[in-house]
């Protein structure tokens, strides 16, 4: 008995080994950037790089507009304070597809 893989059938979308992003004031108005004041602690700290999206609402996992494989989730990035704030404690989501090297970005918020 043979066996084969067709190449076609082997999903694109990669799990990218997780790390987390530490941010490293830059500058002085970095270093000063008020925290949040009332949102939960981890608000904040939640950017990361590969691993899996931590959605606050639905799994939005976008489809690649060329090849129609589902997107490998890139990274997210986190609202920084109450004034660089993305919705309510929002985050943004970064998928890219690595056969054609198309990205989407997308928002989720409380
Ligand atoms: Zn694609």
């Amino acid at each position: 008995m043979e066996y084969f893989i067709d190449i076609n059938s082997i999903p694109k979308m990669k799990n990218i080994p997780c790390f987390k992003i530490k941010l490293l004031p830059q500058d002085n108005i970095a270093e000063k950037l008020p925290k949040f004041l009332y949102a939960d602690k981890e608000i904040g700290l939640r950017s990361k790089i590969g691993g899996y999206p931590d959605f606050i609402q639905e799994d939005d996992r976008p489809i690649c507009p060329e090849c129609k494989q589902k997107m490998s989730f890139y990274g997210q990035l986190d609202s920084l304070n109450d004034e660089y704030c993305i919705g309510d404690c929002g985050m943004i989501y970064i998928f890219v597809c690595f056969d054609c090297l198309e990205t989407k970005a997308i928002i989720q918020s409380y």
